[in-house]
C-alpha cells in the first residue's frame, strides 16, 4: 500500500535555481565570503589538481544551487556548487594560493551529496571534482585527524574481522542446506520464492559485502539478508570498499582497495550500503555491484508479509542513500520493497541528505546536525512508525537524531524491515509491532 506519495522529483530532472536564503543565524557562517566574480572554464596547464575536461564542463548555469543542502544552509555563493567548482578553478589557474582559508572551509563543508550532478544540464560530475580537490587539499597532515584514524583502522583487514568476533553479523560460508546448486555457484529456489523468480536467478556466484562500518555497528543487517536470500554468499577475509578513502582525499587507496575487495568477492556483489555501492561500481563496472533492493529486483524476489503496528499496516517511510539515488539513480526498488510489506509514506524531502555524509558528521557535527534537522521535523510531521535507510550511515544518523529528540519513530534498514515482515509471515503473527507507541524492531 502507498499513500502520501507527490511525484517526487527525478533526480535527472533539471530545477530552476532559487533565491539565496539568509544564512542561518548562529551558523557561524553568517560573514563568510562574498562570491566573486564565476570565471569560466580554466586556461592554460594550471596545477593539474583536477582533470581539467570535468572542470570545464560547468556553465555556471547555478541550477544546482536549490539542490545543495550548505547552500541552503548559508545562502552563500562559495557553499554552492557552482561556487565551490569557481574556487577549485581559482586554485588550478592559481589565482587562489593552494593555503586559502576559503578553500579549507569549502572542501570541508561540502557534504559530498551530489545532490548537485542529477540538476545539472552540463553533465558535471561533481563528484569526481570533489574526490580531486581533497586529494590535494587533504594531503597528509592536512586530513582531519578523525578521518586519518578510520582510515587506518578499515584499512587493517585483522582488525575488521575481529568486529565479527564480537558482533555477530553474518558468517562466511554458504547455509547449510540453502545455496548454491553443488560445484555451480548458482542460487537456489527458497520457500519464499516466487514460482517466476527462479528464472530470472544469476547464473553467476553471489558475494555478500559485509561492510567495514555496517558489520561492527548493525550485524543484523548482514544476518537479515541471508534470511531473506539464503543464496548469497559471505566470501571470508573482507576488506574495507575504498570509500572512506575516497571521500577523505585518498582517492588511490580507494582504488586500490576497491579492487583488492571485488577479488574476494566472487560475481555478483551484493550491498546494504548505497555509498559503498556507488564507490564499487565506479570501479568494478555497473553490472558487477548492485544494492540490496536493486538486486532483490533483478533476481524477481517478492517481499513476503507485513509489518503491522497495532494490527494496522505499518506507516514507512524511505531515506534515500545520497549516492544510491545521486550516484546510480536507484530510487524506485526501495520504495517497492517497502510498499510491498507496509504502507509506504514519501517524505517530501526523502531524497536530501540526511548529514551522514560517511565522516561528516564526526568532522562537522554542528552543521550533520543543522543538516538533519529538516529531516527529523518531516519524519515527524508524516506520522510514520518506521524510517528505513538503505545505507549504514544514514542509519545511525537518523537513530542518533530520533533518540536525541524523543521520537516514536524506529530507524530500520530495508533488510530488517523486509527480515520482520517475513517473520511475521512465518510465526503467524502477523505484526511486528506491539503498540503504537513503541513499535517492535529488532535489535542488534
Ligand atoms: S555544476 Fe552544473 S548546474 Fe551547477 S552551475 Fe555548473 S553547469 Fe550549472
Ligand atoms: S556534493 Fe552536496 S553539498 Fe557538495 S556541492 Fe554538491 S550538493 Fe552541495
Amino acid at each position: 500500500m502507498t499513500t502520501d506519495r507527490p511525484s517526487h522529483r527525478s533526480p535527472r530532472e533539471p530545477v530552476a535555481p532559487a533565491a539565496p536564503r539568509k544564512p542561518t543565524p548562529g551558523s557561524g557562517r553568517e560573514s563568510g565570503p562574498t562570491p566573486g566574480p564565476t570565471p569560466g572554464p580554466a586556461s592554460g596547464p594550471g596545477l593539474g589538481v583536477f582533470d581539467k575536461d570535468l572542470l570545464d564542463r560547468c556553465i555556471s548555469c547555478g541550477f544546482c544551487l536549490p539542490a545543495c543542502p550548505t547552500y541552503t544552509l548559508t545562502g552563500q555563493e562559495p557553499s554552492s556548487p557552482r561556487g565551490r567548482i569557481t574556487l577549485m578553478r581559482a586554485l588550478e589557474s592559481g589565482d587562489l594560493a593552494p593555503d586559502d582559508p576559503t578553500l579549507a572551509e569549502e572542501s570541508s563543508f561540502c557534504l559530498g551529496c551530489r545532490a548537485c550532478e542529477p540538476v545539472c544540464p552540463a553533465g558535471v560530475r561533481y563528484g569526481a571534482l570533489l574526490e580531486q580537490w581533497r586529494d590535494h587539499q587533504w594531503r597528509g597532515r592536512d586530513r582531519p585527524l578523525i578521518a586519518r584514524l578510520l582510515m587506518a583502522l578499515v584499512s587493517r583487514p585483522a582488525l575488521l574481522r575481529l568486529q565479527g568476533l564480537v558482533r555477530r553479523h553474518a558468517r562466511p560460508g554458504r547455509r547449510p542446506g540453502a545455496g548454491a546448486r553443488a560445484g555451480t555457484g548458482a542460487p537456489q529456489a527458497t520457500r519464499r520464492d516466487a514460482p517466476e523468480a527462479a528464472s530470472s536467478r544469476p547464473a553467476e556466484p553471489v558475494s555478500l559485502m559485509l561492510g567495514c562500518v555496517e558489520r561492527g555497528l548493525y550485524p543484523a543487517v548482514s544476518r537479515a539478508v541471508r534470511t531473506l536470500r539464503p543464496e548469497v554468499d559471505v566470501p571470508p577475509g573482507q576488506g574495507c570498499c575504498g570509500a572512506l578513502h575516497a571521500h577523505n582525499g585518498d582517492s588511490a587507496a580507494g582504488a586500490e582497495l576497491a579492487h583488492a575487495l571485488g577479488e574476494r568477492l566472487p560475481g555478483t556483489i551484493v550491498t546494504t550500503a548505497g555509498g559503498c555501492a556507488a564507490h564499487l561500481a565506479h570501479h568494478l563496472g555497473r553490472g558487477r555491484v548492485r544494492e540490496l533492493s536493486e538486486y532483490l529486483e533483478l533476481t524477481g524476489h517478492r517481499p513476503a508479509g507485513r509489518v503491522t503496528v497495532d494490527g494496522r499496516p505499518a506507516r514507512v517511510a524511505l531515506q534515500d542513500s545520497c549516492h544510491l539515488r545521486n550516484g546510480l539513480g536507484v530510487t524506485r526498488p526501495p520504495r517497492e520493497a517497502i510498499a510491498a510489506v507496509a504502507e509506504y509514506v514519501e517524505l517530501p524531502n526523502a531524497g536530501d541528505c540526511c548529514g551522514a555524509a560517511g565522516t561528516y558528521s564526526m568532522l562537522r557535527p554542528a552543521d550533520s546536525r543543522a543538516v538533519l534537522a529538516p529531516k527529523l521535523a518531516a519524519i515527524e510531521a508524516a506520522d510514520v512508525d518506521y524510517v528505513v535507510a538503505v545505507n549504514p550511515g544514514c542509519l545511525r544518523q537518523l537513530r542518533q537524531g530520533l533518540r536525541r529528540g524523543g521520537s516514536r519513530v524506529r530507524a530500520l534498514h530495508l533488510a530488517e524491515l523486509l527480515a520482520l515482515a517475513a517473520a511475521g509471515e512465518a510465526g503467524g503473527s502477523g505484526g511486528a509491532g506491539k503498540d503504537r507507541g513503541e513499535p517492535e524492531a529488532p535489535a542488534d
